[in-house]
Parts: structure tokens; sequence; C-alpha cells
């Protein structure tokens, strides 16, 4: 039996969900703020060209301005010195932007530990309950980050000691970066390294390890909380940018109406 018609009946019958795991894109969608001397990206902004007036008396249309990494995003590999040899946004393989999505649900952790860090023993642990990862999986971590998207100072949580966000040990991005079953992972958080990744060995691991491995991540994911711990399959659309170190992203989840979280 031909699978797309099924598919897309199921869909439009409600019975296949598109959740929509994506932050929405404007001037005040929280983004990462990098101490000196480093260079932050410009903010995403949209600059209105004609709205049904004399520079376009029909139609409305705008230029937009933004870096790379903003609000929902992916990082290719050659976004970190460990993968300058491997793809940019363009050419990674569109089969490995879909894949079966697994959230490992840590939210009680990062609620009671802004700095709860991902281990290989929870990820394991996690495994010998939920079954083991399938070839092109994309790791979800949730945290319930997504509650602060629309509050920059939030959802960066720093103080005078840096940013306080959760993310991954060193030892479990290696980890990961080593499986070659896994797609990539996703935060709801501002990148993929923990607020304080900067203080682990190597600094920022889960980018260094993973896009060193041809890993991909996404981050400023929302909704986890809608996905079940398995059974979803995860759509990452980011744009095909020549040279692109990463791209803003559309990121859909699909899930079965009776596995949707309850
Ligand atoms: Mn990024």
């Amino acid at each position: 039996m031909p699978i797309i018609p099924e598919l897309l009946s199921a869909i439009g019958a409600g019975s296949l969900r598109v959740v929509d795991l994506t932050n929405r894109l404007q001037a005040s969608t929280p983004t990462l703020r990098l101490p000196a001397p480093f260079a932050n990206l410009i903010d995403f902004s949209l600059e209105t060209v004609s709205a049904y007036d004399e520079p376009g008396p029909f139609w409305k249309h705008a230029n937009i301005r933004t870096g790379e990494h903003i609000g929902t995003h992916l990082d290719a590999p050659i976004h970190w010195i460990s993968g300058r040899d491997g793809h940019d946004v363009s050419e990674i393989p569109p089969a490995r932007l879909f894949g079966p999505a697994v959230v490992l649900d840590f939210s009680a952790e990062a609620d009671a530990d802004a700095d709860f860090v991902l281990d290989v023993h929870h990820v394991a642990d996690w495994e010998a309950e939920h079954g083991a990862f399938e070839p092109g999986t994309w790791l979800l971590l949730r945290t319930g980050w997504d509650r602060f998207s629309s509050d920059q100072e939030a959802f960066l949580n720093a103080d005078e000691t840096g940013s306080h966000t959760p993310g991954f040990t060193a030892e479990c991005a290696a980890w990961l970066a080593a499986r070659p079953e896994i797609s990539g992972v996703g935060v709801e958080t501002v990148g993929i390294d923990a607020g304080r990744g900067a203080e682990l060995n190597p600094p920022f691991p889960a980018h260094f390890h993973l896009l060193g491995a041809d890993k991909y991540g996404i981050t400023s994911l929302q909704n986890l909380a809608l996905l079940p711990p398995t059974g979803a399959a995860i759509v990452v659309a980011p744009l095909p940018i020549v040279g692109g170190s990463g791209s803003p992203a559309r990121v859909y989840a699909l899930v079965e109406a009776e596995a949707a979280a309850r």
C-alpha cells in the first residue's frame, strides 16, 4: 500500500498531528549574548519595503535581516572548529533532517537545578526503559525551558557568574557523538551546550563533539511536552544557505494522536 496517501489522510483526519516545535521569529525572540571580547550576531528584524502604498501599491513585502543562529535554528557541522571540514547547512542530506524523535524529559531536574547536565547514565537508563535509539534518531532534551521563550532575561538566566541553563556533560556529548544511529540533538535552550558549557573540557563539548562527528543541533525548541517519549517523527527545515554555518529553521513533529502526551 502506498505510504504517502495514508500519511496525508491521517494528517487530514487528525489521527496524525503536526506539532510545531518552532519559536516565533521576531525582533524580541531570545538570542545568545556572548560576553566581550566575542562578537554577537544581529537579532532578527523585518524592514518593510512596501505595504500597499506608493513603493508597491498592490503588495506588501519586506527585507529580513538576521544572524544565522537566531531563534529556533539548526547548527551545521561547520559551525564548530571540530567540524570545519564538514557540511555547511546547504549540504546537509535532506533525509538526515527527518527521523525518529525521542524526548528525554528532564524538566523536573532542570527545574530543581538550572545547571542540570544530562550524563551518560541518564541516557542509558532512559534507553533501558524506552528502548534503544533507532537509526536517524533526533534526541530531544526536554527541560521546560520553552516556558521562557518570550523572555530574553529568563531564557538566558545569567548572573555575574554567567548563564545558568541546562545541557550535556562532556562525557555524554562524546558518547552521543560516537553513536551512528543519532542524527542530532535538539534542546529548548539558546544553544546545545549548557549555560556553563565554557567551563567544561573541551569547552562547549556538545558543539565540539556532535558537530565534529557530522551530527546536527537544533535549539530553542518548543512544545516538546506535546510529544510522547518515543514514536514521534521530526522534520527539520533550515534554509539552504550556501556556506552557512546554520539557519533559522521550522521544526515540526508528527505525532500519532493516540500517543500524544497526556
Ligand atoms: Mn547555533
